[in-house]
């Protein structure tokens, strides 16, 4: 006997489990359009050039294996808030505690676990999530002791944001609930606010004492632009809230497994900023004690160097431009076999992924009769895409809706 004899085997994750779906099939035709990772119009796994080249030096260097502090490396902090903040008045004034985290999800984490300790005990534990969302949210949440909701986000109907419907929901949402906003580049969606909309987010957000929480995985990817894809969360600082981010390094440098990110806190004063820091160390400690040194330092080094920054800059302006042309071709090659409705939201949708309004039927067809993985909401990353399969693709699509 066994004493896990009563345990059930659990489905694989909806996201990472297509990857290994996809691996496991034979079809030479198969595509890959689950998982958010840039592929080139090859279709191969890409390094950006410039991560390569600071990984040779630091090979060169051997730099030691210790330990980093709890916190991560300290030269990571202000680069990585300029990043992200600018020079506004919460970096200048030291107002942001930063702490390096295991990427997006374990920034996520952290906070989590930080508000569950430590916010006011009278202040509920609910968090809100868009409908939908980045499937992790919703585990990651519950995983810190909170009740989490939805607010609404995606019209169906007009393949668009429901904005007066997310407005209504914040407006009574109970006082202090948390709010988690996408910085940019929504996911599964691709649809962002207006900067207008966004300035109505912040007040109502301000008006109701809610706390956000802005998750930033594609700072970069949405419009190309480091500073224009930051607007969001720059309107959160100006507007003098205190707030929490989680900042991820894995699709803008393409350091997905070095797990590299950040876990900022915006506060009122540098005093308590310095408070809150010394809080958020135990959490991390008892969690996993200290975070991988490598990513960091690739991270940090590039941040660090004009000349690096701007090659990264570009970089990545390209890896945006390829994902903009494959999102027209896409809407052109179902425009041009007349494809029944209407493709416009493909290229009006930004980011790495189109949420295409395939229903889960007709995502499941897509998958079982045309190798094309894909997620069963109807997400598809455009990464994947390239000129050799989106003539294939196309004509799934068109035979899947048909
Ligand atoms: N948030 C969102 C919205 C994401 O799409 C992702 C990546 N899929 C993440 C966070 C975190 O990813 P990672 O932990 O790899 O940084």
């Amino acid at each position: 006997s066994s004493m896990f004899e009563h345990i059930v085997e659990a489905p694989p994750d909806p996201i990472l489990g297509t990857a290994l779906a996809y691996k496991a099939d034979t079809n030479p035709n198969k595509v890959n359009l689950g998982v958010g990772a840039y592929r080139t119009e090859e279709g191969a796994t890409y390094v950006f050039p410039v991560v390569a080249k600071v990984d040779k030096e630091l090979a060169a260097q051997t730099l030691d294996k210790e330990y980093l502090p709890i916190d991560g490396l300290p030269g990571l902090k202000k680069v990585t808030q300029k990043l992200l903040f600018g020079e506004c008045a919460a970096y200048r004034g030291d107002r942001i505690c930063s702490i390096q985290a295991l990427s997006g999800t374990g920034a996520l984490r952290v906070g989590a676990e930080f508000m569950n300790r430590h916010l006011p005990q009278d202040w509920g534990r609910t968090v809100y999530l868009s409908d939908p969302t980045w499937g992790n949210h919703k585990q990651i949440f519950l995983a810190a002791g909170f009740a989490v909701k939805t607010y609404p986000y995606w019209d169906q109907a007009r393949r668009c944001v429901d904005m007066d419907a997310m407005l209504h929901t914040l407006k009574f949402a109970p006082k202090h609930s948390i709010i988690v906003l996408h910085g940019c580049a929504h996911n599964p969606t691709g649809l962002d606010p207006t900067k207008d909309e966004w300035q109505q987010i912040v007040q109502v957000i301000k008006d109701n004492n809610l706390i956000p929480f802005i998750d930033t995985a594609y700072q970069g990817y949405a419009s190309g632009d480091l500073d224009e894809d930051a607007y969001s969360l720059r309107l959160f600082e100006s507007s003098g809230l205190e707030f929490f981010v989680a900042q991820s390094f894995a699709k803008n440098f393409g350091l997905y497994g070095e797990r590299v990110g950040m876990f900022h806190i915006v506060a009122s004063s540098a005093e308590r900023a310095k408070v809150v820091l010394s809080q958020v160390k135990p959490v991390v400690r008892a969690m996993y004690s200290n975070p991988p040194v490598h990513g960091g330092r690739i991270v940090e080094r590039i941040l660090s160097d004009p000349t690096l920054f701007a090659e990264w800059q570009q970089q990545l302006k390209d890896v945006a431009a390829r994902i903009h042309r494959v999102r027209s071709d896409l809407r052109g090659g179902l425009e041009a076999k007349g494809t029944p409705g209407s493709w416009e939201h493909i290229t009006r949708q930004i980011g790495m992924f189109s949420y295409t309004g395939l229903s889960v039927a007709q995502s499941e067809r897509m998958i079982d009769q045309w190798h094309i993985y894909m997620l069963k909401n109807g997400r598809i990353s455009l990464a994947g895409l390239n000129h050799k399969n989106i003539p294939y693709v196309v004509g799934a699509i068109d035979d899947c809706v048909r």
